[in-house]
């Protein structure tokens, strides 16, 4: 073979490798690609836990939608866990279904030995969150930068039901025009499938201090609820009507 043939051959050969990766490049730098990524938090503790994050590669709003908080409040972490499987249409998901492994492993709202979850975030923009799980949380609101917060819990009772404290089957928002729209809107729409007042949802405001969704609201400015179903409802229930209203804020922020 003489030098101007295997001259020839390398030629193309470069040809051919730029026209391959240029038209594999071409979508790519469109439109960026959707994608699911499974984090851990806390990594190498014991409060190690999962963070997915599924971006549908186009412009969006940034949801965090967290469940177990509370290790017996069953049914939130459950729904929150379907909810990993979604892949939005538009913006980036965030889901921590089961944000503390140690309560649920206890099957208590507090595991022996530890601080109640939702009450170690800060309530003040510049305050710090207590201990290694919250302080990871609350980093990945402030890395991601979050728009909209669902927090899924239980109550033990009905939160019409004003002979006890628990505030079953209700919706705590922090104030602001966007989350009072949309929880207005889950309360009202749920309400109508229940025929006893007794168990209807109620919309309340101010999640407590301490608790992740004031603190995601009073760091970075995220429209956030507390979601809470009752346990005196059937499981299925429980879980449906937590999806529902996740899917009511997902279809309200075009993302489903
Ligand atoms: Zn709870």
């Amino acid at each position: 073979m003489t030098l101007r043939s295997k001259v020839k051959i390398f030629m193309v050969y470069i040809l051919a490798f730029f026209i391959l990766t240029s038209s594999l490049s071409i979508p790519l730098k469109a439109e960026a690609a959707a994608s699911v990524q499974v984090k851990k938090l806390a990594a190498g503790t014991k409060y190690e836990t999962k963070l997915y994050v599924i971006k549908s590669g186009k412009a969006g709003p940034v949801v965090l939608i967290v469940g177990g908080i509370h290790g017996n409040e069953i049914a939130g972490y459950k729904a929150a866990l379907k909810v990993c499987n979604y892949r939005p249409a538009r913006g980036t998901l965030l889901v921590i279904p089961q944000a503390n492994v140690l309560a649920i492993e206890a099957k208590k709202r507090v595991a022996s030995g530890q601080a109640d979850l939702n009450r170690a975030f800060p309530s003040t923009k510049s305050g710090t969150a207590k201990g290694t799980l919250a302080k990871s949380i609350l980093k990945v609101i402030k890395d991601y930068n979050v728009d909209w917060v669902m927090d899924m819990h239980e109550g033990y009772d009905y939160a019409k039901n004003t002979s006890t404290s628990s505030v079953g089957q209700s919706l705590i928002y922090y104030p602001s025009s966007s989350a009072k729209t949309i929880g207005s809107k889950i309360v009202g729409t749920l309400n109508k499938y229940i025929s006893l007042n007794r168990k209807e949802f109620s919309l309340l405001r101010y999640p407590a201090k301490g608790s992740l969704t004031r603190a995601a609201a009073v760091t970075v400015g995220a429209k956030s609820f507390i979601f809470e179903t009752c346990s005196k409802e059937s499981f299925s229930t429980r879980v449906n009507n937590q999806l529902k209203a996740a899917n009511m804020l997902l279809s309200y922020l075009n993302m489903k």
